[in-house]
């Protein structure tokens, strides 16, 4: 049994943040869609930077830069291995999943993406991963399409390969979504986007923390993700792109780093992945961030997907029980996140009163309001679980639930 393999409470250990009380109960957090929260390992390697090696990359010849350089072209590595890249110039430091979705959107699309071309994504789509592409094509009059979903929130795949053709340029989906945690066949989306001669986008900012990603077995063109939801720090990120798509990528954004020179008569733009990094990056998070992908390697992903599996099976079958209980998303292949309603409460009335027995969920339309729209609601009740969350919390989730139920009713 998975539960064997590692020691849950020696994980939580490791997390400082989740032994306090909020409203006079034990914190269980189950807001780990939005963000994770760090091990101790990352919270001293932010301090142990800025205590110690706070200098700027790059550029310096002394000894504090020198150190400050290498351990974040070691983050580089790092992250390069955890999602079996080829080359490390491949991995690209963003502020994050959506600026790496801006990225693509204005070097590639701007570059590659014309008046009547066509670019997809999906229902299931974040924000982060539509208003990019509704704003290239207000500019360039290309045209976004949408895959439409099931009730059970499953991308149709037969409806995928009709919306396919030569005017597609690109396919920009999400890996896992974020509202309901369907794990999508992306690999069998990237292999028909690309006999139709598009390139293809994977978010993975919800996948990151759960699955085992393997850029290359995937094929993707590019792929993005945020440290934060993988127990690293907040305003990192990562775009993957393959190499020979990079290179032929414009910069994003002008100023230092992504040069070679700069003269009044002309620039010369650095090699990847300099030329997308310009100036100051996050470098302590950037360092701390190799310290989160550490623990993961620690715990195991086979461990933590399979733990997280346990955990979802353990909630989604006690939620049954629960009066009025309507879930939202019942993909068959999904990661640890429930979206629910239940019959007659607002789901933001839920959410205040599991907060005063100390149970952080979220609630609202997950910046995922196209689909809300599609199940013709405002919003959910998402709990999202992660690998120091245990079932005695579930336990105490569902009772509370329960209760309050009972009250309002
Ligand atoms: N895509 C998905 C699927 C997400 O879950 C999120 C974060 N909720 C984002 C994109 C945006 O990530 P960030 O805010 O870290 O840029």
């Amino acid at each position: 049994m998975i539960a064997t393999a590692f020691d849950v409470e020696a994980i939580r250990k490791e997390f400082p943040i989740l032994h306090q009380q909020v409203n006079g109960k034990p914190l269980v957090y189950f807001d780990n869609a939005a963000t994770s929260q760090k091990p101790k390992s990352v919270i001293d390697a932010l301090s142990a930077y800025y205590n110690h090696d706070n200098s700027n990359i790059h550029r310096g010849i002394h000894t504090l830069a020198e150190r400050a350089t290498a351990s974040f072209e070691l983050t580089r590595e790092k992250v390069r291995d955890f999602i079996n890249a080829g080359e490390a110039e491949e991995i690209i430091f963003t502020k994050g999943t959506t600026e790496g979705i801006n990225l693509v959107a204005s070097s590639f699309g701007r570059k590659f993406i014309k008046e009547g071309d066509e670019i997809i994504i999906s229902a299931l789509e974040h924000h982060s991963n539509i208003v990019p592409w509704q704003l290239l094509c207000e500019e360039k009059g290309c045209v976004l399409k949408v895959i439409p979903i099931n009730k059970k929130g499953e991308i149709i795949f037969e409806e995928y390969l009709t919306l396919l053709s030569e005017k597609t340029k690109l396919v920009s989906v999400n890996h896992v979504s974020n509202s309901l945690g369907t794990i999508n066949p992306v690999e069998e989306i990237i292999a028909a986007a690309h006999q139709a001669g598009a390139k293809v986008l994977i978010d993975g900012a919800q996948a990151a923390p759960h699955l085992d990603i393997d850029v290359q077995q995937l094929n993707c063109d590019f792929y993005v993700l945020s440290a934060h939801k993988v127990y690293g720090p907040t305003g990192t990120g990562v775009l993957f792109g393959k190499r020979e798509v990079l290179e032929m990528m414009p910069p994003y954004q002008g100023g230092g780093e992504m040069i070679k020179e700069v003269h009044f008569s002309g620039t010369t733009f650095n090699d990847i992945p300099y030329k997308f990094e310009a100036g100051t990056p996050n470098i302590g998070e950037v360092i701390a961030f190799k310290e989160a992908l550490e623990f993961v390697d620690r715990v195991g992903k086979e461990n933590i997907a399979a733990y997280e599996d346990e955990l979802l099976k353990y909630a989604t079958d006690l939620l049954q029980d629960v009066e009025g209980f309507i879930p939202v998303g019942t993909a068959d292949k999904k990661a640890s996140v429930i979206s629910f309603l239940i019959d007659g409460i607002h789901p933001f009335d839920l959410g205040q009163l599991l907060d005063a027995k100390g149970i952080a969920v979220r609630t609202g339309h997950h910046c995922t309001q196209p689909l809300m729209d599609f199940y013709e609601i405002e919003g959910t009740v998402r709990a999202s679980f992660s690998i120091y969350n245990t079932k005695q919390e579930i336990k105490y989730f569902v009772e509370s639930l329960k209760s309050i139920i009972k009250m309002l009713k």
